[in-house]
């Protein structure tokens, strides 16, 4: 059954005071701009038109609406804003780090999509991971994650020059410019940066560069105090003067090559700190790729996202597809929920079977986005009942759509990566979209401020299998992409755009990006009431991790299917998006409360 989305009545967005307003639509922000530290106010949704912006941070959300009332289009603003994330949320993303770009381009009715993944460097071996010491792999959190190690070939300034290249109206240098001001200047330090610094702190004490910046005097910048960064400022001038090149090659590239093999760490402390091996050489080979998006169509809409190595958009898809085997229209909420989390396990399963990068392993896209496979894996989704977990994979190389008896017992593996992330969704005048999804992989990275450039370097490698297997999609190898939750999701209905969403999370990003659809397609709620909805992250285990206002409001009926619920006090994601509804209507929403709240903005707003 399909439901048109219906569409929204509500919610008026008031006149902000806007005080980065003014000098960023000036262009250079006036250096006298003290007013910059007051931060604009956080909006979690705008209706209006003539473009919208939607992050987790009101100072980036304000860059990107600037940007767009300048003339700049969805890209121009996407990547102004993930500059921008660069110095307000430096613990989420930046250039040390990777992520995925999607674009729906008006004038071509195409979507595309970049893959800005970090890569492994080309002298990495199989047992990178295995401390020499012991002999086995290093604990996870927090020996493997802070060094050099665990850090992939950034991906994201040749993301940004790439969809600048392809897309963008504006130079890198006019993308970043607003960025650069804001950590000349400096921002206001808000609870959830200062709660990050803290969580990080005997980490980041083990990296003197670190320590130098993120603790100055020892201590976290306190809450309401500007933080600058102006050694960040002038990595941005740098890139701007010499483009991405002036990243990848020459006296910057050597810094990061030097920082990943012998890590700046603090006398005394206890991590290991681990070398890696990453060079110039491996810097200066970075490529960026263009790859062609995933889709499925689902209840009437086609469904984008990314394929791998990103495992986003095959698991999401492959859940809805699952889920189109049955008609959800005519059922209640619980009765929805526990197909949800009976097909994302089937597609859990599926995801831990076959994914990793389709560059180096062969990745049975097509089969798992295939209707005739998820026929035959909505044969094993009982109704009425909850399957026992872990449910074992299907074969997405050979099916044929007949039920067959299930196997034995599957396996969950250990899924190690850490909810952090940062996502954006910008649409501008023209009808372009960007969904576009940036990490560091652990909140704070891999710990290493690059010495005198004012930013941090990804983990990313973290997220391939620890121990080596043969026959894991997932193995450590050299040059190769990690596999990777993230979603970032367009959804087009007869070939036009009406929803962009993505959500960080780690491999909770899949859970988030697919709730939020079937909230607004199944259970026909508005985008609104889709993005604040208790969620629950069905993973393949034998327990569901779920947010507690999602245990009170369904525990019960779900335990009534055979589900257990695991309550977390964490979030699960913090999401953005925008729908356009009929006559180009702008609805841009960002979470209400999760990670302290995001904001939502449109160029010329609208009442209901
Ligand atoms: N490294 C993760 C991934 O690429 C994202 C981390 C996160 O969202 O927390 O899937």
């Amino acid at each position: 059954m399909r439901k048109k989305f219906p569409v929204r009545s509500s919610a008026a967005t008031g006149a902000l005071a806007l005080l980065l307003a003014g000098a960023i639509s000036a262009g250079p922000l006036d250096a006298a701009a003290t007013e910059t530290k007051a931060e604009p106010p956080k909006v979690p949704t705008s209706t209006g038109y003539g473009g919208a912006v939607s992050s987790l941070d009101p100072v980036v959300s304000e860059i990107g609406l600037q940007m767009l009332r300048r003339g700049g289009n969805a890209t121009d603003a996407a990547v102004a804003m993930a500059a921008a994330i660069g110095v307000t949320d430096p613990y989420s993303a930046g250039i040390g780090g990777g992520g995925f770009f999607v674009h729906y381009d008006a004038a071509s009715g195409e979507v595309e999509t970049i893959d800005g993944r970090e890569t492994a460097p080309s002298a990495i071996e199989h047992d990178a991971f295995i401390d020499p010491a012991t002999g086995k792999s290093y604990p996870f959190y927090p020996d493997l994650v802070t060094g050099g190690v665990s850090v992939g070939v950034p991906g994201t300034p040749a993301t940004w020059e790439r969809a600048l290249d392809r897309w963008g109206t504006r130079s890198l240098s006019e993308a970043l410019r607003p960025a650069t001001n804001v950590a000349e200047e400096g921002f206001v330090v808000d609870k959830l940066f200062y709660e990050q610094t803290l969580l990080n702190q005997a980490r980041f004490q083990a990296l003197t560069s670190t320590s130098d910046l993120f603790l100055p005097g020892g201590q976290a910048p306190a809450i309401g105090s500007v933080f600058r960064n102006p050694d960040l400022a002038q990595t941005y001038r740098t890139i701007a003067n010499g483009g991405v090149e002036a990243f990848y090659e020459g006296a910057l590239a050597q810094d990061i090559a030097a920082a990943v093999q012998a890590p700046p760490v603090a006398a005394g402390t206890t991590l290991p700190v681990p070398a890696g091996s990453m060079t110039a050489e491996d810097l200066a080979a970075y490529e960026v790729v263009d790859r062609d998006p995933v889709s499925v169509s689902y209840r009437g809409y086609d469904i984008f996202g990314m394929a791998p190595p990103a495992s986003g958009g095959t698991t999401v898809g492959e859940t809805l597809n699952i889920l189109e085997q049955f008609d959800l229209g005519s059922q209640d909420d619980p009765a929805v929920l526990h197909h949800y989390i009976e097909a994302s396990a089937l597609a859990f399963a599926d995801r831990a079977a076959y994914l990793g990068d389709g560059d180096f392993v062969d990745v049975p896209v097509a089969g798992l986005l295939d209707d005739t496979f998820a026929k035959e894996r909505a044969c094993l989704l009982d109704p009425t009942t909850a399957a026992a977990k872990p449910v074992t994979a299907g074969d997405a190389r050979s099916y044929d759509g007949v039920c067959a008896t299930p196997g034995a017992e599957g396996i969950v593996p250990e899924d190690t990566e850490s909810p952090s992330t940062t996502n954006l969704t910008a649409v501008d005048r023209w009808g372009n979209v960007v969904e576009y999804t940036l990490t560091l992989e652990q909140i704070g990275g891999s710990g290493i401020v690059v010495p005198g450039r004012g930013f941090i370097l990804n983990n990313e490698l973290t997220d391939f299998s620890i121990e080596y297997s043969a026959t894991d999609p997932n193995r450590l190898e050299a040059g190769k992409r990690p596999r990777s939750s993230m979603a970032p999701t367009i959804v087009l209905e007869d070939g036009r755009p009406v929803l962009a969403l993505g959500s960080p999370g780690g491999s909770q990003i899949i859970n988030t990006v697919t709730q939020m659809l079937i909230n607004r397609i199944d259970l026909g709620m508005t985008i609104e009431e889709a993005i604040a909805a208790p969620r629950a992250a069905p993973q393949n285990s034998v327990r569901t991790i779920a947010e507690q206002a999602f245990v009170d409001s369904y525990g019960t009926a779900l335990t009534g299917y055979g589900h257990t619920l695991r309550p977390t006090a964490n979030a699960i994601g913090a999401a953005t998006a925008i729908e356009i509804g009929p006559g180009g209507r702008l609805t841009a929403v960002a979470e209400p409360t999760r990670l302290g709240g995001g904001s939502a903005r449109v160029v010329w707003p609208a009442g209901s």
